[in-house]
Parts: C-alpha cells; structure tokens; sequence
C-alpha cells in the first residue's frame, strides 16, 4: 500500500463540521459591510514580490522572514500575497479607483505566511479586511471602528473582545519620537534580548510590540509616543475618542500599540480577546495615509483593518460564544403528520425570511428524532404528533435554553417564530 499524502503543515482543511461556522460569520460579515455601504473587491493571490516589499516594508517580520515567494518559469519573483492591503492599493491604483475619490472597499480572501503553526496562528489563513480611501478625518476612522465593533455584535461576541487604541502621529513626529526611544533603548541595550537589538537599528518602534516577558518593564518605562504627537494628529485623535464615547463604545488605550507593518500613521487599533491564549489580536488595522503615494499613486487617506477568520472561528467554538447551528428541527409522527408538516415548513421557509429549517426524514420513534436535532445542535424542536394533528397545534421545545415547551395552535405559528 502506498503512503496517503498529507496536507502542508500549517495549511488547514475545513470540514463539513466547521464549514457551518465559516459561514455565520461570512454571512454576518457581508451584511454588516454591505449595510454601511461597502463594496467588495477580489484580488490575486499572487502579486509581485516587490509590491509587499515596498508596502509592508523590508524591515518586518513579514518581509524579513514569513514570505512564499519563488520563481515562476519565466523567472519573475512571486509571493503569494501575506496580507490584503498592498493588493488593494495596488489594484485600485491600477484601475483608478483612488485619485479624487472615496471608496469603502472590503474583501475577503486567504494569506500565506510561513510562521510556526500554533492554535490561532497558521500558515495559511483567512481575513475579512475593510479599507477605505479618500478620506483624512476621525469621523471615517469611528465609522470603521464602529462597524467591527457592529461585526462582532452581530456574531455574538461582544463580550469576548475589547477595543485597544492608540495613535502613531504623523511620519514627521514619528522621527522625533523614535530618536528619543532608540537613546532610551541604547542607555538599556544590556537588558534587550537578540530580536530587539536588532530592531533597535532597523525598526526600533517594535520593540514595543515584544511579546518577550522579560521586556515588559522596559517597554512599559520607555517614552510613549502619545507624548510626542504632532497638534494634528492629537486633535484628530481626541475627536475619534470622543465619537466613539458618543456611540458608547468601551475602549482603552494602550500607549505600546505600533502595527507590525511599516506603513500605519495617527490611528492604530486592535479587538483583543483573552480567551486564546498568546494568539489574542482578533482584529487589527488603522491609518496608513503615505501608503498609496508609496505605490505610485497620488497622495491619499487610507485606512483599514483585517480580522483573523480562524480566530473567530476558535472564539465562537468556545461554549459560552456557540451559535446555534439550525432554528429548527421539524418532528412528525405518522404518514399524514408528515404530509401537513411538509406544509408547514414550507409556510416557515417562505414567510420567515433567513430562518433555516430541516424537516426530519427517515421516520422512526419521536424520541429518536429528538436525538437528532440535538446532535445537530437546532434551537428549537417541533414536534407534530397524532395528538396536534388532531387539535391544529404544534408542540415547541426549546432545545438550548431552558425555558419549558408550549404547544401553540397551528394557525399562530408564523407569528411565534417571528416574535422568537
Ligand atoms: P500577530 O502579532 O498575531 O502575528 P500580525 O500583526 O502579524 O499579528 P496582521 O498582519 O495585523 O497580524 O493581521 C491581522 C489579523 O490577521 C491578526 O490580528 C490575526 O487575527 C490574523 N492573523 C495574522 N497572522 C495570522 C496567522 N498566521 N494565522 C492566523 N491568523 C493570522
Ligand atoms: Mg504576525
């Protein structure tokens, strides 16, 4: 027999069991971005290797070490894309979609990084991303704020992520900030470990992003760039802070915040959860006005974020965060409760817009087809036995919450649906 050959490490299939929970989030993501009025946009997944280069910038991890890139048979160099914006921005200035205008584009799509593959963090890997062009005020960065904020209220998890924000101030204050952090690291370059002296010449800004426990006392002491902002940029980000206060949405502020990537100015942001371990950054993104001019285009506003789908897919298989799977597992029991009950979830399917159905087929014992729509996780069972079928009732029970069962007359069905 010959050896099976396995996936590429890092590389994951979905399966049947999880394609459901891909899609609710799918599903809830087009609504809540086509509700604020974005549109999709598709791109490569293989883009010139100089593009991310360029974008992201030489001095990241992503370029220094997390790139596929190889030659194609006429020898030009290729990178399966690591991450969404530079193929956004490349393609919008390609097809003039940026000079003089305001877009709100989304996308969804897998990225490619070679990375050790650990729970939540893989080597390929899916993001929704938002970005949105033309525009350089705190208002469009509420708005986008705001609406991952509606996503994962949408999803059900709201109470699983909390909101970090912190502003990077203009590339010119930057440069008189990181003067002052690369004086302060230097004074403590015995205490940093290998990855930081390192950066502490090519990007020194992210040594404040170490995970490494040890530096946390360090980075905790080392001058804040909230300190340094530029008038600008620290009026533009009271007034982001203040819509946000106005939307009541909760945010704390985290002066170690700085993006992996190069190319973010004034506002960055990530949702953090607590419930993955070391993988905790869900949802991340920010401004990045110089990135546009930076690819050949004229200059303009950008921003944007990029949420992990595995790690929302990880979120909601924690118990306490599970959607259900199914609203509701149609019992009968006997040949002419079948017959009505086809009648009925028929009704259900037609009146009650987006709501999923499944009628049991196979027959058998009511109480084994209780087991059934337990196992496939349906909110509510209806069970129409000889006893409804004679008084035109059907019986409902609630199969995830433990309210107790009512049995309600057939032609107020409808109405019960709708109102649960
Ligand atoms: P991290 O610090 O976790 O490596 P990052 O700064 O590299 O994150 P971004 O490039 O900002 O991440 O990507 C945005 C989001 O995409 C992350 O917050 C995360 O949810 C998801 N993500 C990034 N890399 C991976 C990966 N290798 N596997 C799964 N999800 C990922
Ligand atoms: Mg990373």
């Amino acid at each position: 027999m010959v050896a099976p050959i396995q996936a590429i490490r890092g590389m994951n299939d979905i399966l049947p069991q999880d394609t459901f929970l891909w899609q609710f989030i799918e599903n809830n993501l087009r609504d809540v971005l086509q509700s604020y009025g974005y549109q999709e946009i598709r791109t490569p997944v293989l883009e010139k290797t100089e593009l991310f280069k360029r974008s992201i910038g030489e001095a990241t991890d992503i370029v220094e070490k997390e790139m596929y890139t190889f030659l194609d048979r006429s020898n030009e160099s290729l990178t399966l894309r690591p991450e969404g914006t530079a193929g956004t921005v490349r393609a919008g200035i390609e097809h003039g979609l940026l000079y003089n205008q305001i877009q709100r584009l989304w996308y969804l799509g897998e990225n490619f990084r070679y990375e050790r593959p650990q729970k939540g963090r893989y080597r390929q890997f899916f993001q929704c991303g938002a970005e949105v062009f033309g525009l350089q005020g705190p208002d469009i960065d509420a708005e986008l704020i705001l609406m991952a904020g509606k996503i994962f209220e949408k999803l059900g998890l709201k109470s699983a992520v909390t909101l970090q924000l912190n502003s990077l101030g203009s590339i010119e204050s930057r440069k008189t900030y990181r003067h002052e952090l690369v004086n302060y690291f230097t004074d403590h370059k015995n205490e940093l470990d290998e990855d930081s002296l390192r950066r502490l010449t090519t990007n020194p800004l992210r040594i404040l992003d170490s995970k490494n426990p040890s530096l946390k006392h360090l980075i905790e002491n080392a001058p804040k760039l909230m300190d340094h902002l530029d008038p600008e940029s620290a009026d533009h980000f009271d007034k982001l802070q203040n819509y946000l206060t106005l939307a009541g949405l909760d945010f704390t502020l985290n002066p170690c915040l700085v993006r992996g990537l190069d190319y973010y100015t004034k506002t960055v942001f990530e949702w953090v959860t607590t419930e993955l371990g070391a993988q905790g950054t869900v949802c991340a993104g920010g401004r990045y006005d110089g990135l546009v001019e930076q690819l050949g285009g004229k200059p303009t506003p950008a921003l944007g974020f990029a949420l992990g789908m595995e790690r929302t897919v990880l979120l909601l298989q924690q118990k306490s965060h599970a959607p259900h799977l199914l609203d509701i597992y149609f019992m009968t029991d006997g040949e002419p409760a079948f017959q009505k009950g086809l009648e009925l979830t028929a009704k259900l399917r037609d009146q009650v817009p987006g709501l999923n159905v499944i009628q049991h087929c196979g027959g058998g014992a009511l109480k084994n087809q209780f087991k059934k729509a337990d196992k496939i996780g349906a909110r509510f069972g209806m069970i129409l036995g000889e006893q409804e079928l004679k008084d035109r009732t059907i019986t409902i029970k609630p199969l995830r919450e433990s309210t107790p069962q009512v049995t309600i007359p057939e032609d107020q069905l409808i109405d019960w649906v709708k109102s649960h």
